[in-house]
């Protein structure tokens, strides 16, 4: 990672730990910490957190999606039990959890459902599960939009597969995390988040097809690095919020599908079809399906930018998704909007928008290289005088997806 002037030390709540640093732990220290705990020799596997570049909103509409995993990770250290009890620790949040693989968990409402969630879809596929304890510990921030969920849906699922001898599938594995998380932890998104935390491509983005699930690397030129600004908000709005957009997006289909044949979901949909049908439509709900409709053409536009190395056209375009997301979408907030209008401001930066679900989080920007040694001392004082927060900015370099954690 290519830490900018205003990058501040990744936000993690350490508990004490004698003789290791637990401001500057590092994923490195994590067997001697499990050994410790557990009394054991773990394996330590890892998995990455996700920037969007563009395709915001799509997925659960089966639509495009751009996004690229980060070196940003959650690792998940672990070993096997004789018995089927699984033990958790979180070195991030200093809490520990149990459960028995034989009784049934229900939701607690708390971060072990991402984990029992996982555990139980893994199960309910046919894998058959060995006891373990388990440590994990992220360098993403929770809840920023660069999806810390997914990372430890896919880190925990991939550990808990390998220790019990079954075969990992990513694709699978993919799937059953989106399900642990639509299912058990009752949050409705779709598959980009863990499909690009298991597939993720060094120095590329993916453009995904969400419907068919058909991938193809767009890899990112070396004259341009993705820059990403964390607001350091996290509006409580954001989970329900989402459920609602999700609902939305339904009931525009819904509507839509009397009048237009073989709409399934608004992928179907084109922008000039979406004008021709607006009488049909509720205010509210003709802003939804106009948002998610043009961002499906955006994001397609925006990989034929990047391909041919029209740098400009993808910011402009990066810059409408926000607009869109903004006005039509309403998942924008006023600091995402002055991060986004901030490093719009500054020489070099070709787009901005905000990433992730939104309702606070990141930016992100794309921004030519040499242009992000002053691109941080120019946005983030700005920032922080405006909103009194102190902003985490840092270039990201796409890394892979999930395996074995290598140090
Ligand atoms: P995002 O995925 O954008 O980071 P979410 O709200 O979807 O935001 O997911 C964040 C939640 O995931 C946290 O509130 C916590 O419950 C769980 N989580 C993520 N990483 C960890 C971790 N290392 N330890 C414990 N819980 C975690
Ligand atoms: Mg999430």
């Amino acid at each position: 990672m290519d830490v900018t002037g205003y990058f501040c030390k990744v936000e993690l709540s350490y508990h004490k730990a004698d003789d290791i640093d637990m401001q500057t732990l590092d994923a490195k220290d994590l067997p001697l910490l499990f050994r410790r705990r557990y009394g054991a020799e773990p394996l330590v596997f890892r998995a990455p957190g996700r920037v969007n570049l563009i395709g915001e909103h799509t997925d659960y509409n089966d639509g495009f999606v751009l996004p690229a995993a980060l070196d940003l990770s959650t690792y998940a250290a672990i070993a096997a039990r004789s018995d089927r009890m699984i033990r958790v620790h979180s070195v991030n949040l200093n809490s520990d959890f149990a459960f028995d693989l034989d009784e049934p968990q229900s939701r607690a409402g708390a971060w072990s459902d991402y984990i029992c969630g996982v555990a139980l879809e893994l199960e309910k596929s046919g894998y058959r599960l060995r006891g373990a304890d388990i440590m994990v510990f992220s360098t993403l921030s929770m809840g920023s939009g660069l999806s810390a969920s997914a990372a430890l849906e896919v880190a925990v699922g991939y550990a808990l597969l390998s220790v019990s001898g079954e075969e990992i599938d990513l694709l699978d594995l993919a799937k059953i995390c989106q399900r642990a998380e639509n299912d058990f932890v009752g949050m409705r998104c779709g598959i980009m988040d863990q499909f690009i935390s298991c597939h993720g491509v060094e120095g590329a983005a993916l453009l995904l097809d969400c419907r068919s699930l058909e991938h193809r690397t767009v890899p990112i030129d070396p004259s341009v690095r993705i820059v990403i600004c964390n607001t350091m908000v996290h509006h409580e709005l954001a989970g329900s919020a989402f459920n609602e957009r999700r609902r939305e997006c339904e009931e525009a289909v819904a509507l839509l599908s009397s009048s237009i044949k073989g709409v399934m979901a608004l992928r179907d949909v084109g922008v000039e079809q979406l004008e021709a049908h607006a009488a049909r439509l509720p205010a509210t709900i003709f802003k939804r399906a106009r948002h998610v409709v043009s961002e499906n053409a955006r994001a397609l536009a925006a990989v034929a930018a990047l391909e041919t190395r029209d740098f400009t056209e993808f910011g402009r375009l990066m810059n409408a998704s926000h607009e869109s997301l903004r006005n039509d979408y309403k998942v924008s907030c006023a600091e995402l909007d002055l991060m986004a209008e901030l490093a719009r401001g500054v020489p070099g930066v070709y787009g901005a928008r905000m990433t992730g679900g939104g309702f606070g989080g990141c930016v992100v920007a794309l921004v030519e290289a040499f242009a992000t040694a002053h691109f941080a001392d120019a946005v983030g004082p700005a920032y922080e005088k405006a909103t009194n927060l102190s902003p985490m900015i840092f270039t990201c370099f796409p890394g892979p997806g999930a395996g074995p954690a290598i140090f």
